[in-house]
């Protein structure tokens, strides 16, 4: 099996499964006052630091979550009371849910938010605008400073879900102009479980879940403290290693992939070096996940429902893609993909497209 499914859920990082249990063994609640839960705090307290600074900002800005979706849910919260909120066509779920009542911000047909859109919208009035840093089905990444300029030019708040960019890309806080961003250990190689909201300085986060005043009142709950000494050491071992280099293996695939007649929307953008969205004209996407599974291959439709069940990209729906918007699967390279994964599924995925294009072509005719 070769698991190109990293958007998803990155493999777990050596560093990081080795922090997840020496803070499993050693056992302990951050929040008692003996010697096991002085332990506790210190592992809790020493991820925060270098988590923080992963992501150029302050530890005691950082506010640990079970997750993303958690930590966009807290950052609309936090920064939305009484403001309009604004967010990008392209989000993930986890920002969609969270402001159902939102103004929807534009894409272009690579994906790439609409400047003059979002200039029209934040004349409107005081606002909290919410844009990923990279989306997790195209890869494509936002202009983020230039949306934060055009934020503080109207004085208003910008929040960032940063979940695909992190451990990709460098990404300093205050370098991107962003007032918050949301974070997942899963998705750079850490455990499932923890995630964290890091905010650009610090203001009043009304928690979600109360419960017993954890993280300084803003999340309550004990914190999951293996998940969280994992996302600390992945986060920092996803920054010394160079994602860069696995741009070159997803060229390998584009090429291969343009030669069986995919089309690829979001590629004239910058994007992830780890992600392709390849459209296949007439197959469905389902269909070429599951011929792609019994091959041995593991790879993703645009847009999985947590049923299974395959919906129409709204990412790709957004960028005017039409009916490739069902038509289009997800190849993302781990942090530990190979030149000889990416070998095999260029030929795994032209085999593919031959069959189930010439399926199309026959029944067509
Ligand atoms: N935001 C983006 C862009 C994502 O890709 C995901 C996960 O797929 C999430 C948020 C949610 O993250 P989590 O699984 O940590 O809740």
């Amino acid at each position: 099996m070769i698991y190109l499914d990293a958007n998803a859920t990155e493999p777990l990082r050596p560093a990081a499964r080795a922090a997840a249990i020496a803070a499993m063994a050693a056992g302990g609640n951050p929040a008692s006052i003996h010697a096991a839960g002085r332990a506790a705090r210190r592992i809790l307290e020493d991820a925060r630091e270098r988590l923080a600074a992963c992501f150029g900002g302050r530890a005691g800005n950082l506010v640990f979550t079970s997750g993303a979706t958690e930590a966009n849910a807290l950052a609309i919260r936090a920064l939305g009371a009484g403001r309009r909120v604004i967010i990008g066509a392209t989000e993930h779920d986890a920002v969609r849910a969270a402001a159902p009542d939102a103004a929807i911000l534009p894409v272009d047909a690579e994906g790439r938010f609409d400047a003059a859109a979002l200039a029209a919208l934040l004349s409107e009035g005081p606002a909290l605008v919410c844009l990923m840093a990279a989306n997790n089905e195209t890869g494509v990444l936002h202009d983020i400073p230039a949306a934060a300029a055009l934020c503080r030019a109207h004085g208003a708040l910008l929040h960032v879900d940063a979940v695909q960019a992190a451990g990709r890309m460098r990404l300093d806080i205050g370098a991107l102009g962003a007032d918050s961003l949301a974070l997942s250990g899963h998705k750079l190689g850490g455990p499932a479980g923890a995630g964290a909201l890091l905010l650009a300085e610090d203001r009043p986060v009304p928690a979600l879940i109360a419960g017993g005043g954890q993280e300084r009142g803003r999340r309550g709950g004990t914190p999951p403290l293996p998940a969280i000494a994992g996302f600390a050491a992945a986060a920092a071992e996803a920054l010394e290693q160079d994602a860069a280099a696995l741009a070159p293996l997803r060229d390998m695939i584009e090429a291969a992939a343009i030669r069986a007649g995919a089309r690829m929307p979001g590629a004239g953008a910058p994007r992830l070096p780890n992600t392709t969205c390849l459209a296949l004209p007439g197959v469905r996407a389902e269909t070429q996940v599951i011929a792609l599974d019994l091959a041995g291959f593991c790879v993703s439709a645009g847009a999985a429902c947590s049923s299974g069940k395959v919906a129409r990209s709204h990412v790709l729906e957004a960028m005017g893609a039409g009916p490739l918007a069902g038509q289009a699967i997800r190849v993302s390279l781990p942090w530990n993909a190979t030149a000889a994964d990416a070998g095999a599924f260029a030929a795994g995925y032209a085999a593919m497209a031959a069959r189930l294009t010439a399926g199309v072509s026959a029944t067509a005719a």
